[in-house]
């Protein structure tokens, strides 16, 4: 049964207090990017600029105090290759003023074998939350072009549990029609939770008939019986472990209002 009084609280509020980033612009460049749109809309990025990732010297330069509550990062970018020395940096400043930490991420596995190598002393501060969207890597090349393939995020987030991390996947947004395929998969290496959300935005560009059968298959896989069943099925499991994101609750308490 759906609840009228439950809070609604999209996005990253779900789960952190506040947010920290230290690049502008993400390689990944996802489909579905809401910091995308926001960067295009509010001029500081374009639809072909986004992808190049910028430092954001200040951000990597100053300092941080410790805050109240728990800090996601990054939210806006991803940890590659390329940004990983200054995400470092700023993780470290962090960390050291004593906060605790979601990282968030599509996981490569180098970077998160960095991570857990420089962070070991100090895991109890860290929770990973790694995003894994779907195990079928047609739909993540699609999705999350410039993102890693399955194998590799669930081999970081192996590494991560067996490091002795927290652990806790987003499926957000959930790719596959039945996410609870790739829920069984990840649940033995989480800790702390796994997501489940629905996608909220899409690019509107690049509907060409070749790709029209991918946008029609999220409206599918986002109809009201879908996401009713994906509701109902996780009472099947620990409901402190499989929890629903509000995406899919404000979606259906405004469906059944009507
Ligand atoms: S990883 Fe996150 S920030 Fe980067 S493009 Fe994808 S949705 Fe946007």
């Amino acid at each position: 049964m759906l609840s009228r009084s439950r809070k609604i609280t999209l996005g990253t509020k779900e789960w952190a207090d506040s947010n920290v980033n230290c690049y502008f612009g993400c390689s990944n460049n996802c489909r579905y990017c809401y910091a995308k749109k926001m960067a295009i809309r509010f001029k500081r990025k374009t639809e072909k600029t986004w992808k190049i990732m910028e430092p954001n010297l200040k951000a990597i330069k100053k300092g941080y105090l410790k805050r109240k509550g728990r800090i996601m990062f990054p939210t806006s970018h991803d940890i590659t290759m390329e940004s990983l020395s200054s995400c470092l940096i700023v993780l470290k400043k962090i960390i050291d003023a004593g906060n605790e930490i979601l990282i968030t991420t599509k996981p490569r596995l180098s970077c998160i074998k960095l991570i857990c190598n420089d962070f070991y002393k100090k895991k109890n501060s860290i929770q990973f939350r790694f995003t894994i969207t779907s195990k079928n890597n047609e739909l993540l090349k699609f999705w999350e072009p410039y993102a890693p393939l399955f194998k590799e995020r669930i081999e970081a987030l192996k590494f991560a549990y067996h490091k002795g991390y927290k652990t806790s996947v987003s499926i957000e947004p959930f790719l596959d029609e039945d996410p609870y395929t790739l829920v069984d998969i990840l649940y033995p290496y989480i800790t702390e939770s796994i997501w489940i959300g629905k996608m909220n935005y899409v690019f509107s560009k690049n509907k060409t008939p070749k790709l029209i059968n991918f946008y029609n298959y999220i409206d599918k896989i986002n109809s009201k019986e879908n996401l009713l069943r994906i509701f109902d099925m996780a009472k099947n499991y620990d409901n402190s472990i499989v929890r629903i994101k509000d995406s899919i609750y404000n979606f259906l308490n405004k469906v059944n209002l009507k």
